[in-house]
């Protein structure tokens, strides 16, 4: 049977097999789910409870690779450097809720990664949302403190 094409119409459909995407990538299986377990990506699940992954997971995990083998970046590394993303800025989060949300006040790893009830995120799906998705390399990072900052910094003003 043909391996489905990647040229899918919705990118997000998760029908991968984690051993599908191990052989793509030329990775173990034990790696992809190291990545999972430390809040890098986050596969759906299958009714039956198995992983599957989508076009943009494969997207994401080449990312992953790309920073780890040519960048020498470490899975500690990366999630600290995911960490750093303002997403209570692009959220809009009122004192309050900062005040209630473990990502604005840690640094180990994506937003994703901390627990969202009661805060501004409850319900959300981080699949979804820009600050995960575009949250896998420096370039997208950039992007997206590049649009909070160009949003809510103004000139400053030039006094001698
Ligand atoms: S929805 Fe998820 S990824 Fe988006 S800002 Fe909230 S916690 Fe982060």
């Amino acid at each position: 049977m043909q391996p489905p094409s990647r040229q899918l119409s919705n990118p997000d459909l998760p029908i991968y097999s984690i051993g599908s995407v191990a052989r793509k990538l030329g990775v173990s299986v034990q790696t992809l789910r190291s990545y999972e377990s430390s809040g890098l990506i986050l596969p759906r699940k299958s009714s039956g409870g198995q992983r599957r992954y989508s076009e943009s997971d494969i997207d994401r995990l080449e990312c992953i690779r790309q920073a780890i083998t040519h960048e020498q970046m470490t899975i500690a590394g990366i999630r600290r450097m995911q960490s750093l993303v303002p997403c209570w800025s692009i959220i809009r989060c009122s004192d309050a809720e900062k005040a209630n949300c473990p990502a604005f006040r840690e640094h180990d790893g994506g937003c994703w990664t901390y627990t969202h009830d009661g805060n501004a995120c409850s319900g959300r799906d981080c699949r979804a949302c820009d600050v995960y998705r575009l949250s896998t390399s420096c370039s997208g990072i950039k992007q997206l403190i590049t649009t909070v900052t160009d949003t809510h910094v103004s000139e400053p003003s030039h006094q001698h």
